[in-house]
């Protein structure tokens, strides 16, 4: 039977520990189903990026990596208003698995409270690697770059990336 595992995240964006913690799922399973979260989001400060763009991103850096992109699918999921019933939303979106990794704490009380596995993989350099810190060093000018892979970067810099955020931070008031 085929092994498959899922990683949901935003991706706001995919940074270095992100692709290392796929990389670990990897050796474990034989196929990884990655969630794009919040699917419906995109052009605030916090999630800056359509599902499309994440996709694109995750990608590209999964082949830079070297993974077998047959044993990966991307699969956008729109948040729901009601966290009872997201683990059955998740379910009608993604292709079947047995293994839920994740390092959010409701995302792993929600699975497991449905029976799931779930397993917390390691986090890798946190401080840095970080969407959030990634975002605020992005609109503070200061260096990010070494943070993503470099076909991160590349997306980033063919959608106008920081063009875009520091448009949205002169309209967006929750700028934290
Ligand atoms: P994220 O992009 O912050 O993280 C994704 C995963 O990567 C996490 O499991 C985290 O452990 C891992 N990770 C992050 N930094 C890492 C590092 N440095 N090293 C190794 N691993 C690292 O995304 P998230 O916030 O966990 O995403 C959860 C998604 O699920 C969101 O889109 C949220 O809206 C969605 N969700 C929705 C509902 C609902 O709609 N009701 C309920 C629960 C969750």
């Amino acid at each position: 039977m085929t092994e498959r595992g899922i990683l949901i995240g935003r991706f706001q964006p995919p940074h270095l520990g992100h692709i290392e913690v796929m990389k670990q799922i990897l050796e474990e399973v034989d196929e990884l189903i990655i969630g794009i979260g919040s699917a419906q989001l995109s052009h605030t400060l916090d999630n800056p990026f359509t599902a499309g763009e994440r996709v694109l991103m995750l990608n590209k850096a999964l082949a830079e990596a070297g993974i077998d992109l047959t044993r990966v699918y991307f699969i956008p999921i729109p948040d729901v208003n009601n966290n009872a019933i997201w683990v059955s939303h998740v379910l009608s979106y993604a292709p079947p698995f047995t293994t839920v990794y994740s390092g959010n704490a409701l995302v792993k009380r929600l699975f497991k409270e449905r029976g799931f596995e779930v397993k917390t993989p390691p986090l890798y350099k946190r401080k840095e690697y970080q969407g959030t810190e990634i975002r605020k060093r992005i609109l503070r000018g200061k260096n990010w770059q070494n943070l993503v892979p470099k076909s991160v970067l590349e997306v980033m810099e063919e959608i106008k990336a920081t063009e875009r955020m520091k448009d949205l931070s002169k309209t967006d008031y929750l700028l934290k």
